[in-house]
């Protein structure tokens, strides 16, 4: 501003003393237009032309104007200095994690691949840089993995260079529009966990025949032994613990069986009704003693594909259960029917109830709540564990609900694509 009095003030003195002020405003405008384009001429050539830092040099706003976007432009090279360092430590990171990992746009398009998936994976890296994920690893499981979104869990599959090799594949969201792929190489542990299952399979093969004689020479001494004697209650002690390991045994045999089976074959039809009416007359039996009212509320229509053994051991544990850990003259309701996503099969019952903190271990393992309730009633605590392999084999997840003293709810769904 006070340039500009600076200049124009003497002008327009000398204008008005001298009679010519048009004449000289006129020529110092041009004068200032011409001082104002040599400078942005300056501007334009260090911003587009010169490689140099240095600021140029310029007078009264221009000086301004050049120390302000020399500021700006040093601002924007440390941001993006700073940037930088984030993306090659982010890389340096992946590089050294004992996984592939693999950036690729939700489209497919690979962005980004560390060294472990140019080796696990043959990708060739930076060749394969934009070309879509699902043309490397063609496998159409992944493919389908891909598509449907849902990465909660992650899936098996062969490598795609190497047979002999097993591969797990996790997809997770990242970024607004991008997906990270972390591939591991679980070989030894699939290996293992096969071992694992043979061995226990074997194990409980191999007892299963000594243990039968071993019950037949029970029974035999039962016979003879005397009503009343101290032999006979031996004897009856010894009855019951061979039949629970019997049973331990048998349950064992089951686990490792659904375990081990392949997806499953939908050709094969069940009848589930019919299997429920098995079911239920096993139950009154059991439930007898205890005075139990036992409802079964079947759809007579509903039925299966899939593999019987599984379905029944999925069921008639549920069942079982109820009967079992209910007390004397409660209730307990099965239902078997059509929902919205597929088949809904429900056990109820008004026993004792399970604690929250134990909720979420009754599918392991080995897992009781009350040891001697369980010796009461021969369980093992295996029951629900294969109820839940027996179950992903459908795809489908068992959901308890029980609160103490008010009782339990198990239930499933299995999804539509299993209905007859
Ligand atoms: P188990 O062979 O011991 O019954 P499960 O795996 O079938 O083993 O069950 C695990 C535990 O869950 C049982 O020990 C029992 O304490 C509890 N449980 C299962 N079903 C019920 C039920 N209907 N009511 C109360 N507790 C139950």
């Amino acid at each position: 501003m006070f340039g500009l009095i600076f200049v124009y003030l003497p002008v327009l003195i000398i204008g008005l003393l001298f009679h010519c002020l048009t004449e000289l405003l006129l020529v110092s405008f041009f004068i200032h237009i011409l001082w104002h384009y040599y400078y942005l001429k300056i501007l334009n050539d260090w911003l587009w032309n010169s490689k140099s830092t240095v600021l140029p040099h310029g007078k009264s706003e221009w000086e301004h104007a050049f120390i302000g976007i020399h500021n700006m432009q040093q601002r924007h090279r440390k941001r993006r200095n700073s940037l930088a360092s984030v993306i090659s430590r982010f890389r340096e990171g992946s590089e050294a994690l004992p996984d592939a990992v693999v950036v690729f746009h939700k489209s497919g398009e690979i962005i980004w691949c560390n060294r472990l998936a140019q080796f696990l994976l043959g990708f060739k890296w930076p060749d394969d840089s934009g070309d879509n994920i699902t043309n490397l690893i063609r496998n159409p499981l992944f493919v389908e993995h891909l598509k449907s979104r849902e990465y909660d869990q992650p899936i098996d599959l062969i490598s795609p260079i190497n047979a002999d090799k097993t591969l797990e594949f996790r997809v997770m969201p990242y970024a607004k529009s991008q997906r990270i792929l972390i591939v591991r190489d679980v070989t030894t542990y699939r290996q293992l966990d096969e071992q694992r299952r043979q061995f226990v399979a074997n194990v409980s093969h191999e007892l299963r025949t000594p243990l039968t004689v071993l019950q037949g020479y029970i029974e035999i001494l039962a016979m003879q032994s005397e009503a009343g004697t101290r032999q006979e209650k031996a004897i009856s002690v010894l009855d019951q613990q061979t039949t629970r390991m019997c049973s331990l045994v048998e349950q064992l045999m089951t686990l490792s069986k659904i375990e081990g089976a392949p997806s499953i074959n939908l050709d094969e039809k069940v009848n589930v009704p019919a299997l429920l009416k098995q079911i239920e007359n096993e139950a009154l039996t059991l439930a007898k003693k205890k005075r139990l009212q036992i409802k079964f509320s079947i759809e007579d229509k509903l039925q299966l594909l899939g593999d019987e053994m599984q379905l029944r051991s999925a069921m008639a544990n549920l069942v079982y259960n109820a009967v079992n850990y209910t007390p004397k003259n409660g209730a307990i309701k099965v239902i078997w029917r059509t929902c919205e996503t597929g088949a809904y099969f429900c056990v109820m019952d008004n026993g004792d109830g399970i604690a929250p903190e134990h909720i979420l271990h009754l599918t392991e393992r080995f897992y009781r709540v009350d040891d001697s309730r369980s010796r009461d009633t021969g369980g093992s605590g295996l029951g629900l564990s294969i109820v839940k392999h027996a179950l992903s084999h459908y795809d489908s997840e068992l959901n308890i609900e029980s609160n103490l003293g008010e009782g339990s709810q198990f239930s499933f769904v299995i999804p539509n694509s299993y209905l007859i």
